[in-house]
């Protein structure tokens, strides 16, 4: 059965969609869509041999053959534009990941209406990569799953776009709206985590580099504190 992350994910896609699941491992998103009856078609796209061997062989399995194309190709090289695809998914790595995948392949987003990511750090890169390129944040989402915190971004082609201030580029507009305790766990979380590192950074010598990335995260430290002591 799908993990929930990816069942939240699926949630996303709007039915009768076209899909293309980047890095998709398994394929397991694209056959839960297929077979749940939310995707018409769908491309499974896998950079790794391994990884795109067993999309292949779960396709089959499922015997879904007919509906997903599993291809062995490096982001967006994936999707053709005879493949009509309407919805991108990516799932389960780094936003800079996600970011650079989207970056390099641009061009292949022409005609897709939806993108919905779920980084699993740096989630930031990807707000900042949508606010560079016209998309705006629709929807997002965060959830835990085995004490592991996971956000799902949901992109669209924006008509305008409202800049963002510095917590909601880290933190998420909605997201912070929310206000939800399993986002209030995630940032005291990374705060303490930040905490760590600032004080094993005074243990050691001062270096300007050294400094300079303290006073980077004492920075971050006091937006997120901010944001969850409501004083923003
Ligand atoms: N999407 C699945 C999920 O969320 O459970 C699998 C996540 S897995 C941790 C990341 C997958 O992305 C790996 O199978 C890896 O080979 C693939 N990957 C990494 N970079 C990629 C790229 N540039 N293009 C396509 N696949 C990529």
């Amino acid at each position: 059965q799908l993990s929930t992350r990816l069942m939240r994910v699926a949630a996303h896609v709007p039915n009768d969609s076209v899909v293309a699941d980047i890095g998709s491992d398994h394929a397991y998103l694209p056959c839960y869509l297929v077979l749940n009856g939310k995707a018409r078609r769908a491309v499974a796209g896998e950079v790794v041999k391994g990884p795109y061997e067993s999309a292949r062989k779960q396709v089959k399995l499922e015997q879904l053959d007919d509906e997903i194309t599993v291809r062995l190709a490096s982001g967006l090289d994936a999707v053709l534009p005879e493949d009509g695809v309407t919805a991108v998914t990516i799932a389960g790595m780094g936003g800079p990941l996600i970011r650079s995948i989207l970056d390099s392949g641009k061009q292949r987003l022409a005609g897709v209406e939806r993108l919905i990511l779920q980084p699993n750090v740096h989630a930031k890169a990807i707000r900042e990569w949508a606010q560079t390129e016209s998309w705006s944040i629709v929807e997002e989402e965060i959830l835990k799953e085995n004490d592991k915190i996971y956000e799902i971004l949901v992109l669209e082609p924006a008509n305008r776009i409202t800049g963002l201030t510095q917590a909601e580029f880290l933190m998420g507009p909605q997201l912070m709206k929310e206000f939800t305790p399993v986002f209030q766990e995630k940032w005291q979380r990374e705060c303490s985590q930040w905490k760590k590192i600032v004080k094993s950074m005074e243990a050691t010598a001062e270096t300007a580099e050294i400094n300079e990335k303290k006073q980077e995260l004492l920075e971050k430290i006091k937006l997120v504190e901010e944001v969850l002591h409501g004083e923003n």
